[in-house]
């Protein structure tokens, strides 16, 4: 008798473990990774030619990727097509990073440089 009760306490004590781990899990499903495009920054430089002078600086626009937050879905995947940087370069011209002219959307992820989430 005493031994059956034992039992019940330890199985009401794993279901409570379980719902616990569960809703550990779920909230890390929804964690967020940083950007592959402006490496959570918010902000995407746009002519690889001018340095970057920081916050303030007028070649640089709200990152496209995460739409300026810096962060992007935990289960989003780097875009294979792109490489994580959302265009693909088109020409034999050294491409001059985020703001060439030679450069293509990426169609595969829609320019954000990644894909799911
Ligand atoms: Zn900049
Ligand atoms: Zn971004
Ligand atoms: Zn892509
Ligand atoms: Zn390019």
């Amino acid at each position: 008798m005493r031994n059956k009760r034992f039992r019940l306490k330890m199985l009401v004590c794993i279901v409570v473990w379980c719902l616990f781990a569960g809703l550990l899990c779920t909230s890390s499903a929804v964690a967020s990774q940083r950007c592959f495009k402006c490496c959570g920054s918010g902000l995407w430089h746009t002519d690889n030619k001018v340095p970057c002078s920081g916050k303030g600086c007028s070649y640089c626009i709200k990152c496209t990727g995460c739409g300026g937050s810096g962060q992007i879905p935990d289960s989003a995947k780097r875009c294979e097509t792109c490489k994580g940087l959302g265009q693909v370069h088109n020409s034999k011209k050294i491409c001059t990073g985020a703001g060439c002219s030679n450069c293509n959307p990426c169609k595969i992820c829609n320019a954000k440089g990644w894909v799911g989430g």
